[in-house]
């Protein structure tokens, strides 16, 4: 009996009965689960979510949620290795299935990391700086980022049945937005069982995270304009799904991330003798082998020099023949089958467009021979690669995804052609380029990076330690223009922000400041009795201010400075010099002798609650100082935010030291760690 899937619907598992689809081996064919979705009541998927999930979530802060995607990591790590058992009949190697699997848990834990580190301890964000609007500052404006109320949609495609549903959930949680999950039906079995472990971890609160094997049904008829679909897959898939009428009647947020004809260029000043070229030939057939091709980011397009084209081909040639395909079970080997036979009659479907206008220069899509190989039960394909005959003429190869181990050579014969041919492609995922020359590298990254989300240029310098073409990285954006979906997943925060509204908030500078617990400059500052470098994270509170003594900066402080230092620059030392020099007026004070005296003047120096300064950031130095002129420091607190350990607690002052006549010379914020008692 073959297993039959089950949905995770308001936090129950739920066995279908009705409408089974048979799942079978890409190994042999066999059956090895059903899944249906019939009987799932979806509205009650889509309230529970809202209602349970996101209430639940929101109740979090963003270190709270980051902290349980931390937990969950660290879960499923423990237990991968039931995941690889399964994920062999979906034909992925061992190598596969640490791009899956181990690619997965290691963006869930990157997510979580970010969260801790460039997330507040709150359920909002503030983005970029107060806006002044008035002249007097009594109105400023602040964008801020909320989580939104609604449920996120995530559609996957088949061949990262681990890595697709954890990359996308990661950022959504962490944003506070509860996920309904839908995997490829091919490998559902393996997202039922990661979402299995994932219950099983209770790590997670209700209604966070439901899951749907089989068809979403109606799904799409209840969501509105707090939702967010996140789709994978087709190009015509997605047309589908995005002309939904509720999408567009609703402005539901849309991400979709679709099939893509990337593209490999090896550059024009590339030689067999050079090292790029080898390096060249490796990231193809690594490309093409990887997940047996079934990659969105694979490389499709080989783009060569016309002088390189013939060495090229043989190079692929002598290493494409040398892939052990085989079962994915045996560790040995390279490369496994399809995920089914559909999908291998639809890579051969493609081979036969492509070849209405390239030729097959390595492999026969109809037949295939390996240890251990069941060619009729299995879905497994031979490597193939072609030539275009005229690549100025070629329609198909720009349009034809052939969804497995398939590239196709184009010979071109200058660099604008190289990025004409590659444009073609009406923007994909990534491309790379392979050069040492600088100017060939320039113009390829401009001509190329307008219909790219990622672009990597390997050389003798980097490739080493390069992460390569088919690597998205959880810091790095993930998406393309046009044809690749026009989708941004992935890039650090950027993936969190999908799943939270931005709003500008317009109000006085009092009214921002108690919102974000941030001071800004024009609310109120008040003066504390008690210098607030005695006092302890605790009780320390946001606007407390002090102003300090003045001092008078004279010249022989300069000159002293100058040479205790060894920084005697002539705006400093030559008043002739200085007085030539458009921005001062003669002789002024070095801006870190502003800096020091500035410390000077509103340090307490008695060992206290104040730990460690540890840094200033967003410095300027306004106005010139001059001999003789006079300096005088504010000092407020500006935003207290909790640090890794309990114990401290890091605190951000604003600093403005202002003139004789009350002028602004510097401004900064000074970042300290201060001493939080329990
Ligand atoms: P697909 O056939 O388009 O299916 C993608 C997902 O959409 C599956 O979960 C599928 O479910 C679901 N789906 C299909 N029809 C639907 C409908 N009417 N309503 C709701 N959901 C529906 O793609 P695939 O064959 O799984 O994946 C291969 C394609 O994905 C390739 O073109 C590849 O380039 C692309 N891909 C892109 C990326 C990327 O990040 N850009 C990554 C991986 C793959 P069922 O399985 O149940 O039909």
């Amino acid at each position: 009996m073959s297993h039959i899937l089950q949905s995770f619907a308001r936090d129950a598992w739920v066995t279908p009965e009705q409408g089974l689809v048979d799942i079978p081996s890409a190994i042999d064919g066999r059956v090895v689960a059903r899944a249906s979705s019939a009987g799932l009541d979806f509205a009650a998927l889509v309230r529970h979510a809202r209602e349970v999930g996101g209430a639940n979530l929101r109740a979090m802060n963003f270190h709270q949620r980051a902290d349980m995607l931390k937990a969950l990591s660290a879960y499923l790590s423990e237990r991968k290795e039931q995941l690889y058992a399964l994920a062999a009949d979906t034909g992925a190697t061992r190598r596969d299935n640490a791009i899956d699997i181990d690619g997965g848990l290691v963006t869930l834990a990157a997510f979580a990391s970010r969260g801790r580190r460039e997330l507040p301890d709150t359920n909002f964000v503030t983005e970029g700086e107060v806006e002044a609007l008035s002249k007097r500052g009594s109105f400023v404006g602040q964008h801020i980022l909320t989580p939104l109320h609604g449920v996120a949609v995530h559609i996957n495609a088949f061949n990262f049945p681990c890595w697709g549903l954890l990359e996308k959930l990661a950022p959504a949680l962490l944003a506070g937005v509860p996920v309904i999950a839908k995997p490829a039906t091919a490998t559902a079995y393996v997202a039922e069982a990661l979402v299995k472990l994932i219950e099983e971890s209770k790590l997670l609160p209700p209604g966070a995270l439901q899951l749907v094997c089989g068809r979403l049904c109606d799904l799409f008829d209840y969501l509105g304009g707090q939702d967010v679909i996140a789709f994978t897959g087709s190009l015509e898939t997605s047309e589908k799904l995005r002309s939904h009428p509720n999408v567009a009647r609703h402005s539901i947020r849309f991400i979709a991330e679709r099939d893509s004809l990337n593209a490999a260029v090896l550059g024009s000043d590339i030689t067999p003798a050079d090292p790029e070229f080898d390096l060249f030939v490796r990231e193809i057939v690594r490309e093409m082998t990887a997940k047996a091709g079934q990659k969105c980011t694979a490389i499709r397009r080989v783009l060569v020099p016309r002088a390189q084209e013939s060495a090229v081909i043989d190079a692929l040639k002598g290493r494409l023949g040398e892939v052990r395909l085989g079962d994915p079970r045996h560790d040995d080997k390279a490369m496994g089958p399809l995920v089914s036979r559909g999908q291998r009659e639809a890579v051969r479907a493609a081979i036969a467009t492509l070849q209405r206008e390239a030729d097959i220069v390595f492999g026969n899509p109809m037949t295939c021979a390996g240890e251990g190989i069941d060619a009729e039960a299995g879905a497994y394909i031979s490597p193939v690669l072609l030539r275009a005959r005229e690549p100025m003429q070629a329609r198909e190869v720009h349009a034809t995804e052939a969804f497995g181990p398939v590239a196709t050579v184009l010979a071109y014969d200058d660099v604008d052609q190289a990025i004409e041919l590659v444009r073609r492609g009406e923007g994909s995922l990534v491309a790379s380029l392979f050069t040492y020359d600088d100017a060939v590298a320039e113009q390829m990254i401009l001509g190329l990076a307008p219909y790219h989300g990622r672009l990597l240029i390997v050389d003798r310098d980097d490739a080493a330690e390069s992460t390569g073409h088919g690597t998205p990285l959880p810091a790095l954006l993930h998406g393309g223009p046009g044809r690749a979906g026009g989708g941004e997943e992935l890039g650090g925060l950027r993936s969190v922000y999908h799943y939270m509204q931005r709003t500008a908030i317009q109000a006085s500078p009092c009214r921002l400041a108690k919102l974000t617990g941030a001071w800004t400059r024009g609310a109120p500052a008040a003066a504390t009795a008690v210098h607030p470098f005695k006092l302890n994270y605790n009780e320390l509170e946001i606007g407390q201010s002090i102003e300090t003594a003045s001092r008078p900066i004279t010249l022989d402080d300069i000159e002293h400075f100058a040479h205790f230092t060894g920084d005697t620059f002539y705006a400093h030392m030559d008043e002739a010099a200085a007085k030539a020099n458009p921005f001062f007026p003669g002789r002024v004070a070095h801006g870190y002798l502003i800096l020091a005296f500035a410390a000077g003047l509103f340090v307490d120096p008695a060992p206290g609650p104040l730990l460690a300064n540890y840094g200033l950031d967003n410095l300027r130095f306004l106005k010139p100082v001059s001999p003789d002129d006079t300096i005088k420091v504010k000092l407020t607190v500006k935003q207290k935010s909790a640090a890794r350990r309990p114990e401290y607690g890091e605190v951000r002052w604003d600093v403005e030291v202002v003139n004789q006549n009350n002028e602004p010379v510097a401004r900064y914020d000074l970042l300290t760690m201060s001493a939080r008692p329990a």
